[in-house]
């Protein structure tokens, strides 16, 4: 087990790298590895596949290192479920997870099918039914929102009208929240599950290629938990909310270098803008200097305003493939993450 990743999830913010491992069709063109990761010390060690005798290697340190044998179980007992274990008791925390197209951000949030390889979302899922079903005396309700920031517009993926747009709205009450965006009340696993499945087939909806859709936008799965100890007269109607965001964000790939333009272009500045914003955000949020935290600058960071800093948890997955050709955006994601921290 990881006892760096163990010691480091009382942090507001932590900073975590997972490498996958290389595919079939990387291993096919004897693709180099240029990545190692040290589990026990936190860190990964990127070699220049120009340079021969490997002298000018890399290292970063982050809170925890995920290398390609990790399991998705690993991930998440160690740095996920103390997170949700918070949010159990009233806290918010953010899951996000970052880096290139292809390297495991939706395997790390989703998974793949129902067993082992099962990702965070559906196992909060369960950490939270699990829990609920084993507490006495205290009263639960479970709200799940699920939505899209695509080109800085927001869509309510439970909605059925597609097209709809929705606005950022700020109150006393609620903080910052979207207006109109639906919630649905859950009282089990398979329901959560099922607004989970339609949202991701609304996702596709009006996107003729799926993957290039969810390269350019950021999904964003909410859980909204609402509890009231029921033993206690004195603080029977005292209800504490706990909010769970669990984000697959864009791809991070520099999206401008192959001659956008037009409408690629615009999309691409909007999507550096809000992964960069969200950067800057972290690492204000790190230095804890009580410096102005810039969360005005992007839809992605005011809408999660309330879940960034403060007493609420914040966990990064940074994502890396392994091999040589994506040397260049494996040290781009690196320094992002490290900047973070
Ligand atoms: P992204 O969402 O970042 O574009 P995906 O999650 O779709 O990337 O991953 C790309 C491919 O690599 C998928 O086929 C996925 O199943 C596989 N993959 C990613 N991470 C892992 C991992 N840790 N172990 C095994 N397969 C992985
Ligand atoms: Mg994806």
């Amino acid at each position: 087990s990881n006892e760096r990743a163990k010691s480091a999830r009382n942090e507001c913010v932590q900073v975590v790298v997972r490498c996958r491992p290389m595919n079939e069709k990387e291993m096919m063109h004897g693709y180099e590895n240029v990545v190692s990761v040290f589990p026990s010390r936190g860190v990964v060690e990127m070699f220049n596949p120009k340079d021969d005798d490997r002298s000018s290697s890399k290292m970063f340190t982050y809170d925890a290192v995920y290398d390609s044998n990790s399991t998705q179980l690993d991930v998440y007992g160690e740095s996920v479920f103390p997170l949700v274990s918070s949010v159990l008791e009233g806290f918010n925390g953010t899951i996000f997870a970052y880096g290139q197209t292809g390297t495991g951000k939706t395997f790390t949030m989703e998974g793949r099918g129902t067993g082992n390889d099962r990702g965070i979302i559906p196992r909060s899922f369960d950490q939270i039914f699990t829990h609920i079903s084993r507490s006495d005396n205290m009263q639960y309700l479970v709200r799940a929102s699920y939505l899209e920031i695509y080109q800085e517009e927001i869509r309510d993926l439970l909605d059925t009208n597609p097209k709809k747009r929705y606005e950022l709205r700020e109150s006393v009450d609620s903080g910052v929240y979207v207006k109109d965006l639906q919630s649905f009340v859950c009282k089990s696993i398979s329901e959560i599950e099922k607004l989970m499945a339609t949202g991701n087939q609304n996702r596709t909806i009006g996107a003729t290629n799926m993957n290039e859709h969810s390269s350019r936008s950021h999904a964003i799965f909410m859980v909204t938990i609402e509890m009231s100890d029921t033993s206690n007269q004195e603080i029977k109607n005292q209800v504490r909310v706990g909010k769970l965001n669990l984000v697959d964000l864009a791809g991070s790939e520099r999206q401008t270098k192959t001659g956008s333009t037009g409408t690629r272009l615009k999309e691409a500045s909007k999507i550096n803008l809000s992964l960069s914003a969200l950067g800057n955000v972290i690492s204000a949020l790190v230095d804890g200097k009580g410096q102005h935290i810039p969360y005005r600058d992007s839809k992605l960071t005011r809408l999660l305003q309330d879940s960034l800093g403060g007493n609420s948890k914040t966990i990064m997955i940074a994502n890396i493939g392994p091999a040589s050709y994506n040397y260049e955006e494996s040290l781009t994601t690196l320094r992002y993450a490290n900047r973070a921290k």
